[in-house]
Order: C-alpha cells, then structure tokens, then sequence
C-alpha cells in the first residue's frame, strides 16, 4: 500500500478532530443552571416572568416564540404572548412596551423580530426600560459590552461566544474573523471577543476579499443572511466555525428547510469544531435569554425592595 501523502494525512487528521458543537447540549445545560435559580426568586415573590411582544404573525416569529415558551416552561419562567395586529401604530405600541415596564408582575420584555416596516424595532427596544432588557438590545446594554459591562449582554452574540468557550480554545491572542457587523449580532460580538483578548477582523459587504481574512482566521463567526457564503476552501483547516446564520431555502424534495451562511457540507470536512443550523446558535440563544430573565427578575427584585422595603 503506498504511503499516504502529506495532504491526505493532515484530512485524517483534520477530520479526525472535526467536532460538532452540539447547541441542543450546550442550552440543556446553561437551563439546568437556569432552573436551580428560580426557586429563590420565586419565593421571594419575583418569579420571572417574560411577556413577549409579537406584531402580525410571521413563520419566524412564531418558530422563536414556541421556542422560547418551550425553555421558560422548562426551568418554571412565566411567558405570556401577546400578538398585536399588523397595522399597530408606533405609538400605541411604545405604550404597550410602557405599560409593560411598570408593571411589577413583569419582570422582562421580548420584542419578537421581525416587526411591519411602518415600527422602527430600535425605538422599541429602546423603549424597553434596562431593568427588563432580557434581549440585551437596548442602547445601554449593548453600550455596556464596550466597557465589558455584561450584565444582560444580547442574546445571540453571547451565546455564539459562549460556544467558542466549549472549544476550549485560548480565546487570548487567538485569531478571529466576524463576518457580518449588525448592531445586534456582528458588532457585540466582535466587542465580546476583544474583551476576551482575540485578535479580532470584521469583514462586511465592502471587505474586499472575505476569504484573504477567514483564510487566516483560527475562529470564523458567520452572521449575515446568506446561505453558501462561507465554504470549506475559505477556511483554515482545524479552525472553528460558529455560523449563526438563519436561511430557508428549497430543499431537495421541494420542502424548505434551514440553513446557515456557511454551506456545512463542505466546511464540516476541513474545520476542528463546527455548529450545525439548526441546533447550533439557536438554542443557546434561547437558553441565554433565559438566563437573563433570571437577572433580570433579580434586578427589579432589588429595585422594589430598595423602593418600597421588604414586603
Ligand atoms: P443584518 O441583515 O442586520 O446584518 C447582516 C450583516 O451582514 C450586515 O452587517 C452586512 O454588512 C453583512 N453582509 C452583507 N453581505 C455581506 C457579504 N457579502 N459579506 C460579508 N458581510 C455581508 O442581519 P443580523 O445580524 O440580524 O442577522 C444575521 C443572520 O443571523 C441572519 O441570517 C439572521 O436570521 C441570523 N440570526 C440568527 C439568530 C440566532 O439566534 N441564531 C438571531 C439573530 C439573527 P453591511 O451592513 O455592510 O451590508
């Protein structure tokens, strides 16, 4: 038999230490941590309690909005639903969100993506109060990231990063490459990274030549929308890839079905550690959420008890 070649002996080798990074698992345990919390709170009066906030009814909303009940029904945090018509006007939702920040038996506010044109969804995040931000959108929350401020930190980045922490990889000095910066997604992530002292590039619509830098990268984030953007010839062999992308596209058999940015048959040969979609980022966003609703409670707990006293 002849001696394999160098090539193909670094494939068994790289291929050998591909890993899914199973979000399913990840979220499981992030909940069970979760859920040994709530009795306290629950005791104390503030069992937390999320009202999510929908308007019109989207298959995507509907998909995050089962998905979050599910969690919260899990771990023993209130979820109530309220679904406003498509036609809502900005103001009569602002006073909604209002209603909803004074009111004590609510301890955080959800604002379901994606919302009819005529809702600028920044002035409803905004218009969530800080103690009850359990997405982690609001200005301040996302503001605080550059000071590594994390009290509620969003969602979606913190749980891809969190990902990149079941790696084990040495996040100091380590090589990293963000594809897409949304305020939401992109951008927080790339700040959460920096104060995990990675040497961090964020590539967009305007970077010249995306795979010169995911080339480089020993850990690429993919969060943009694009089903196919990243494929394995883009990435370093062994690197590790967090796509957080969400795209639905025709399936073989004619049905639809998700998938991310990355086009995983090819990049699942050729990285250490890769999140499938779905199953990746997903669940352990809904997870982290839920962690936050646990701090959440906790903060409007202190902020009454300060108010008003021990009850
Ligand atoms: P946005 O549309 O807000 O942002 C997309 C980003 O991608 C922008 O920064 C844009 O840059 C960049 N971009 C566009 N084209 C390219 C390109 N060719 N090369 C590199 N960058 C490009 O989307 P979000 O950040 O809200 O979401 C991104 C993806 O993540 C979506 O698929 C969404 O469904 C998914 N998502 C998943 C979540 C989860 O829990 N798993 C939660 C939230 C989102 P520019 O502004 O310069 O055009």
């Amino acid at each position: 038999m002849p001696a394999p070649s160098l090539h193909s002996l670094e494939d068994t080798i790289v291929k050998a230490r591909h890993k899914i990074l199973d979000g399913r698992k990840i979220a499981a345990e992030i909940l069970a941590e979760v859920s040994e919390k709530i009795d306290d709170l629950a005791q104390s009066g503030f069992r937390p309690n999320l009202v999510s906030v929908s308007v019109g009814e989207t298959d995507a909303s509907q998909l995050y909005v089962r998905n979050q009940k599910r969690a919260a029904a899990k771990v023993g945090i209130g979820f109530e639903e309220r679904i406003f018509p498509e036609d809502i006007g900005v103001d009569e939702l602002l006073g909604v969100i209002h209603g909803l920040n004074v009111d004590p038996r609510v301890t955080g506010v959800i604002v379901q993506r994606p919302v009819p044109e005529q809702i600028p969804i920044m002035a409803m995040q905004s218009a969530v109060h800080p103690l009850k931000d359990v997405e982690g959108m609001h200005p301040s929350s996302i503001g605080n990231i550059v000071y590594n401020d994390l009290v509620m930190g969003p969602c979606t980045a913190v749980a891809a990063v969190e990902i990149l922490k079941r790696t084990r990889l040495r996040l100091e000095g380590l090589e990293v490459v963000v594809v897409g910066h949304s305020e939401i997604v992109g951008k927080p992530i790339a700040f959460l990274l920096m104060s995990e002292g990675a040497t961090v590039t964020v590539c967009h619509h305007m970077t010249r030549n995306l795979a010169v830098h995911s080339r480089q990268a020993d850990a690429v984030f993919i969060a943009v929308g694009q089903p196919g953007l990243v494929t394995g010839d883009m990435i370093k062999p062994g690197a590790a890839l967090i796509d957080i992308g969400i795209n639905q596209v025709d399936g073989s058999n004619g049905e639809s079905k998700l998938v991310g940015d990355a086009d995983f048959e090819s990049c699942s040969e050729v990285t250490g550690w890769i999140t499938p979609v779905p199953g990746g980022v997903g669940p352990v966003t809904v997870s982290i959420l839920m962690k936050n609703a646990v701090v959440a409670a906790r903060l409007v707990r202190d902020q009454y008890t300060k108010t008003f006293g021990d009850a």
